[in-house]
């Protein structure tokens, strides 16, 4: 019985909990595995692992883990912005852009305002967004990719926000450029677009806005990166948002003085450049994701095409066939809580992961009724 007698906020009785990807220490034990034969392949993780460098990086600063980080992270903050021609000021970093995106609710939303979203949206996104109490407003996808001028068509008077993934997780579709262009050009300047730029650094010929927040044409554009992904830090928790300098100087208020830890910043910086392992990373997800596909081809299995490191496939029943991948010791991610429940969606591992989800694909699938046969 419940006994908890506290007045807890009533917006937030139905709010869910974000679930991630199974970590592989929890299937393991689940289903008696050895740890060490498991491929997870579930939360668009580096199959590479992290930079060499940053590895290195990491070794030294461990003997100063006992002084508390710089809590305005100078020398990566430095470095970055050298990187992407833009001032210190313009840059702001998040414990995961995760975090970048409460930043984003403390400062816009409240109840009896709107955020505008598209259908099959980074999850955290409605979830924020309900967790300030502000009002949701999905607009339905085209062909699984963000339908522009409907998004923009929804915009009114009382919305704030306006959060689009590009290229988008979980379906991997992204916008032409000129498009998006377009699109962020015809946002009212009372509303901010946070364009979420979590997967750029695998687009082959990615849209280019830090001209507009050089020159401060675009005081109303968040662009949010990480280190998660094409760097392989997802461990460590590091994201970065860049806008013009009164923006993010608002959202620098909301932000804990010590959200980006000594490791994280240190790994970041070594990171950075290492450009060595981001074409690699680079290339090795363009053979995988071809990889993938032709497998998926061979398997009957309908994809959508992804610009990013992971692949949306169709199988029937996504939490049954994902249930039967982990008992092959393939961890991938079910897709009901994104309203897909015929789908999982499949990480670019290394060509040996590849070939081991696909190989377990194929038994599950031939076992017809998958996840009730082992083996
Ligand atoms: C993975 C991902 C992020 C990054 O999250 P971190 O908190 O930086 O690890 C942000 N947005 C999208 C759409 C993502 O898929």
């Amino acid at each position: 019985m419940n006994s908890l007698s506290l007045l807890l906020l009533a917006h937030l009785k139905d709010l869910p909990v974000y679930q991630p990807g199974r970590p592989i220490e929890e299937v393991a034990r689940q289903y008696g595995l050895d740890p060490d034969r498991i491929v997870k392949l579930a939360s668009n993780e580096n199959p590479l692992g992290p930079s060499p460098r940053a590895r290195e990086a990491l070794q030294k600063a461990l003997e100063t883990v006992h002084l508390y980080p710089d809590g305005h992270a100078f020398a990566l903050r430095q470095r970055l912005a050298a990187k992407l021609g833009v001032t210190p000021e313009h840059l702001i970093f998040g414990n995961g852009s995760n975090e970048l995106l409460e930043f984003i609710g403390h400062v816009l939303l409240e109840p009896g305002v709107d955020v505008v979203v598209s259908q099959y949206c980074f999850a955290v996104y409605p979830l924020v967004t309900r967790m300030f109490g502000a009002n949701l407003v999905t607009v339905p996808a085209r062909n699984h990719a963000h339908d522009l001028a409907a998004m923009r068509a929804a915009i009114t008077p009382r919305t704030r926000v306006v959060f689009l993934a590009n290229p988008n997780n979980p379906t991997g579709t992204w916008a032409p450029a000129a498009e998006l262009r377009a699109f962020v050009e015809s946002i009212p300047p009372t509303v901010l677009v946070v364009l979420d730029e979590a997967y750029i650094e695998f687009l082959e010929d990615p849209p280019d806005f830090l001209p507009d927040l050089r020159t401060g044409a675009r005081p109303n554009l968040l662009l949010l990166r990480t280190f998660s992904k094409i760097y392989g830090l997802a461990g460590l928790r590091v994201g970065y948002g860049i806008g013009v300098p009164a923006l993010i100087a608002a959202l620098e208020k909301v932000r804990q003085p010590f959200n980006l830890n000594r490791l994280a910043q240190v790994a970041a910086l070594a990171a950075l450049d290492d450009e060595e392992h981001v074409q690699r990373t680079r290339r090795n997800n363009r053979q995988g994701l071809e990889q993938l596909q032709a497998g998926c081809r061979e398997l009957g299995l309908p994809y959508i095409p992804s610009a990013a490191n992971f692949l949306l496939v169709r199988v029937g029943d996504g939490a049954t066939v994902f249930e039967a991948l982990q008992r092959q010791g393939v961890i991938v991610r079910p897709m009901g809580a994104y309203d897909l429940p015929e789908w999982i969606r499949i990480s670019v591992g290394t060509p040996e992961e590849n070939a081991r989800c696909l190989e377990a694909l194929r038994k599950v699938l031939r076992n017809g009724s998958a996840a009730t046969t082992r083996d």
